[in-house]
């Protein structure tokens, strides 16, 4: 069970709007990249026969896991005959990898948290930057609870500079859902998360606050 205190969980249902980061904070971002990884290996193969699946997922997991997404696709190029297979198509099977509905599983205590949220009527949205193609097969992908109550922004939608940690997706999800400021907490996990609720005068609680409780 959730380590919520009653008198923290009391805190917490203060608020009528809740809106949440996807990437690491619902789930953990690596059980999709994975998949997409070994998919865009798979394309490769099947262009180049003579490349092994196993050899370029591998390379590709690792090098994301050790030196983060930056150059990716370039760094596959530099070590493999790939030539054939352009940036596009590797951003386009990035974005596409093709997963069982619900077949990501999502963090046990998100999991708890939303169900206790919903059960207590409390709206709950989620706030996303990425490319929006991507951001929708992973809601796709993920298996949440509630996932039709629960109304999805993809920030990257209307430009980059309406992204996190830019106000503007805040004020519309306020707006949409007739609420104060001070009824919204924001939950994520990363420094772009705290600064947009900053930014847009809300609360704000890391995902990782929440064992803590
Ligand atoms: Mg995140």
């Amino acid at each position: 069970m959730i380590r919520l205190q009653k008198y923290r969980v009391v805190k917490l249902l203060d608020y009528r709007l809740f809106i949440f980061d996807l990437d690491n904070t619902i789930y953990d971002e690596n059980n999709y990249l994975r998949k997409a990884y070994n998919y865009i290996a798979e394309m490769i193969f099947k262009k180049n026969s003579s490349l092994s699946v196993r050899q370029m997922s591998s390379f590709l997991i690792s090098e994301f896991e050790n030196n983060g997404r930056f150059n990716l696709y370039q760094k596959l190029l530099d070590k493999y005959d790939i030539g054939n297979f352009p940036l596009k198509e590797f951003l386009y099977c990035l974005r596409n990898v093709p997963i069982d509905c619900n077949s990501i599983p999502i963090d046990k205590k998100v999991q708890e948290l939303i169900t206790i949220l919903i059960n207590h009527k409390k709206m709950v949205s989620v706030l996303t930057n990425g490319n929006p193609d991507q951001q929708k097969n992973k809601i796709n992908s993920i298996d949440f609870p509630h996932k039709n109550e629960i109304k999805i922004y993809y920030a990257s939608s209307k430009g980059s500079e309406f992204e996190k940690p830019s106000p503007y997706f805040i004020d519309k999800i306020k707006y949409d859902s007739c609420v104060e400021k001070n009824e919204i907490l924001f939950i994520g996990d990363s420094k772009i998360d705290s600064d947009t609720a900053k930014n847009s005068c809300i609360d704000f609680m890391n995902i990782n606050q929440i064992e803590q409780l």
